[in-house]
C-alpha cells in the first residue's frame, strides 16, 4: 500500500490533516490503532467519564510514581479510537491565550504567533453563539469543527459568573475571542447534541473522498532509507507490513506515542537509544523531553438546594437521560455539563491569566469516581503555567511496552504557591453573595484545611492531571539542538518526516488542548502542501490595563 502522505494517528491533529490534505487532492492513508467511535459512551456528551476509563478506547497509561505527590501514579489517558483523545475528552473548547502563541514564536516557532494562528482558528470552526454574545470577527463560521454553548439552565452556572463579578473580576462574553480574562459561559465541541470530535468533524467527511483511507493497525516504526522516511512499519491483523509514503510520513500519535515512535525509529537521545540497542538515525536529545501538563484540584462545596446533578446520579435517572438523548439528542445527555468557566491572574504582575476554572454543578472527580454523598458543586481549578518539566522515555525497544512517563509534577516551589493561591481564591469566590442561597459546608479541602502545610498536604494527595500532556517533540529553530521539529513540523536531521500534534507545542497553552491540537493539524496541512500560510491577522487581544499592579 502507498499514498502521498501517510499519517500515524487519527486523533485531533491527524483527522484535521487527513481532511485538508485530501481536500487538496493528495492521497492520504491514516494508520490508527483504535477502532470505531460508534455508540453512546463516546457520542453522548454527558457520558464523558466512561470512555476515558475504558481500555477499549484508552491506551491506559499511568505516570511513574510522582515523588512530590506522595508517589502516586497518576492516570494519563490517551484516546485509542478514531478521533483519538478528542473522542474521549471532556469536550471543553478553549483556544488558549493569544500570548501563549506569541511565546511559542519567541521560543523559536517562527510563524506561530497569535497573529499567525488566529486565521487557522477561524478557518477550523463554525461557532454557534446561541445569542450569548461575543464578536464574530474573532470567530469562524465555515469550518468543520462546530463549537457551541450549553443551555446553562442550572442557576449555579450563573451564580459562578455573578460571584466572580462580585469578587471584582472581569466578565467575558467570549473567552475564545478578544478577551480571555474573566468569568463567562464555557464552550464545548458539541453539535446537535453529539460529541463533535475530530473524527466527526474531519475524518468521516474525508473518508468519503476516494483519495483518503484509514488502516487499522499499530504503527511500530518509521521506515528510514538513506536518512529519509519512506514509509511506516505496522502490525495489522497480527502481521507486519509496510505502508509507503510517496511524499511524506507524518506522526500525529500524540504527546506520549509520537516521541516513543521517533525513538523506536532511531531518532532521539543517542545514549538512551543505545541503552535499548536501537541504531541511531539522528541524535536528537529533545525527543521525549519538555513534557508538560496541567494539574487541577476539585474544590467542592455542599449545596443547600437540591438542584445539582446529584439528583440524576442513579441508574433510573441515568437511563432516562440516556433514552431521551438516544431518541432526541436533547436533554442533560446533550451537554458535557461544563457550562461556566473563568480565566484569572494569580497576582499583580502576571500579564495574562494563569489560572483556569471549570465549574460543574456536581461534586465528583473528572473521571466519574468518588462522587460526594449529597448535593454539591465544584470548581476544577489549577495553575496554567507550571515550571515543572518531565520526560517520556523508552521502557524497552518493544513497541508493546508502555513508555516511562515521568512528569515531575510540583517540582518547583512556585507550583505549591500557585496551587495554594488557587484554593484561597476559589474559597473567596464561593463565599460571595451569589452563592449564599446555595453554598453549604465545604466538602473539600474542608473547614480544617487552612495553613500552608495543611493545603500542601491536601494538594499532594488530591491534585489530578487535567489530561493535557504535551511538548515532547518541541518545535523550534532548526539550529536549536533541543528542538525536535522545525516551525514547519519537519523532524530536524531527517528528510520526509514530520510530527504534527500536541507533542510539538513548545509550551503548554492556557486552557484545554484539543483546540490547539486541531489548529496544529490545520496549519501543518498547509506546510505539507507547500502552500503559503494564511495571511496574519492584525487583531490584538485584550490585556487587563492594570495587570502590572492589580490582580483583578
Ligand atoms: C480524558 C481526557 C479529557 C480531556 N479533556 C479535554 C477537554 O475537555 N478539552 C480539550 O480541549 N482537551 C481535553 N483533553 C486533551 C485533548 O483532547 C488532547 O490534548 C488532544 O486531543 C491531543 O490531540 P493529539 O492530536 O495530540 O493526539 P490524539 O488526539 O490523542 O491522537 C493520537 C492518535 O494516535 C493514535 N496512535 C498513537 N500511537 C499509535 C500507533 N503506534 N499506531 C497507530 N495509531 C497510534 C491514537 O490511538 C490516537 O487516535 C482531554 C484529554 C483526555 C485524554
Amino acid at each position: 500500500m502507498e499514498a502521498d502522505f501517510v499519517i500515524v494517528g487519527a486523533g485531533s491533529a491527524g483527522c484535521a490533516m487527513a481532511y485538508r490534505l485530501s481536500e487538496a487532492g493528495a492521497s492520504v492513508l491514516v494508520i490508527e490503532h483504535g477502532g470505531t467511535d460508534a455508540g453512546p459512551f463516546i457520542q453522548m456528551p454527558a457520558a464523558l467519564s466512561y470512555p476515558m476509563n475504558m481500555r477499549m478506547y484508552d491506551w491506559g497509561y499511568r505516570s511513574e510514581p510522582e515523588p512530590h505527590l506522595n508517589n502516586r501514579q497518576l492516570a494519563c489517558p490517551r484516546g485509542k479510537v478514531i478521533g483519538g483523545s478528542s473522542s474521549i475528552n471532556g469536550m471543553v473548547y478553549v483556544r488558549g491565550h493569544a500570548r501563549d502563541f506569541d511565546t511559542w514564536a519567541e521560543m523559536g516557532a517562527d510563524g506561530w504567533s497569535y497573529a499567525d494562528v488566529l486565521p487557522y482558528y477561524k478557518r477550523m470552526e463554525t461557532w454557534h453563539d446561541g445569542g450569548h454574545g461575543g464578536d464574530p470577527t474573532w470567530r469562524g463560521s465555515e469550518g468543520p469543527l462546530h463549537v457551541s454553548r450549553g443551555p446553562r439552565e442550572n442557576p449555579l452556572f450563573q451564580a459562578f459568573v455573578d460571584a466572580g463579578k462580585q469578587a471584582g473580576y472581569e466578565v467575558t462574553g467570549d473567552y475564545n475571542g478578544e478577551q480571555q480574562e474573566g468569568f463567562g459561559p464555557m464552550e464545548q465541541t458539541v453539535w446537535k447534541g453529539r460529541r463533535w470530535s475530530a473524527a466527526n468533524a474531519y475524518l468521516k467527511p474525508a473518508l468519503k473522498r476516494e483519495n483518503c483511507d484509514i488502516v487499522r493497525g499499530l504503527a511500530t516504526k518509521v521506515v528510514m532509507e538513506n536518512g529519509r522516511a519512506t514509509g511506516v512499519e505496522l502490525i495489522r491483523s497480527g502481521k507486519a507490513e509496510i505502508i509507503r509514503a510517496r511524499r511524506e510520513v507524518v506522526l500525529a500519535a500524540s504527546s506520549i506515542n509520537s516521541p516513543k515512535l521517533l525513538m523506536l525509529s532511531g531518532i532521539g537521545p543517542a545514549a538512551h537509544l543505545a541503552e535499548h540497542g536501537i541504531d541511531v538515525v539522528a541524535d536528537r536529545p529533545g525527543v521525549g523531553a519538555n513534557l508538560q501538563d496541567h494539574l487541577e484540584l476539585y474544590i467542592q462545596q455542599a449545596s443547600l438546594q437540591p438542584i445539582t446533578l446529584y439528583k440524576h446520579w442513579n441508574l433510573i435517572s441515568k437511563g432516562l437521560i440516556g433514552a431521551q438523548w438516544l431518541f432526541t439528542k436533547t436533554g442533560l445527555g446533550a451537554s458535557n455539563q461544563f457550562e461556566s468557566a473563568a480565566f484569572i491572574r494569580s497576582k499583580p504582575g502576571v500579564e495574562y491569566p494563569d489560572i483556569q476554572y471549570h465549574f460543574l454543578p456536581m461534586a465528583v472527580r473528572y473521571d466519574g469516581q468518588a462522587a460526594a454523598e449529597g448535593h454539591g458543586f465544584q470548581a476544577h481549578v489549577g495553575p496554567m503555567r507550571s515550571p515543572s518539566r518531565g520526560a517520556v522515555t523508552l521502557r524497552s525497544s518493544k513497541v508493546e511496552d508502555a513508555p516511562v512517563i515521568r512528569f515531575n509534577y510540583m517540582s518547583h516551589e512556585e507550583d505549591w504557591e500557585d496551587f495554594r493561591t488557587c484554593i484561597r481564591l476559589t474559597r473567596e469566590i464561593f463565599g460571595q453573595d451569589a452563592f449564599k442561597p446555595y453554598a453549604g459546608k465545604e466538602i473539600q479541602p474542608g473547614a480544617d484545611v487552612h495553613s500552608d502545610d495543611e493545603l500542601n498536604a491536601f494538594i499532594a494527595e488530591h491534585a489530578e492531571s487535567a489530561y493535557h500532556p504535551c511538548g515532547t517533540c518541541r518545535m523550534g529553530r532548526a539550529d536549536d539542538k533541543n528542538a525536535v521539529v522545525d516551525p514547519q513540523g519537519r523532524v530536524i536531521g531527517v528528510d520526509g518526516l514530520r510530527v504534527a500534534d500536541s507533542s510539538i507545542f513548545p509550551q503548554i497553552t492556557n486552557g484545554n488542548l484539543n483546540a490547539p491540537s486541531i489548529m496544529v493539524g490545520e496549519k501543518m496541512s498547509d506546510h505539507l502542501l507547500g502552500k503559503d500560510a494564511l495571511p496574519a491577522a492584525n487583531d490584538r487581544p485584550w490585556i487587563h490595563p492594570q495587570w502590572a499592579v492589580a490582580q483583578r
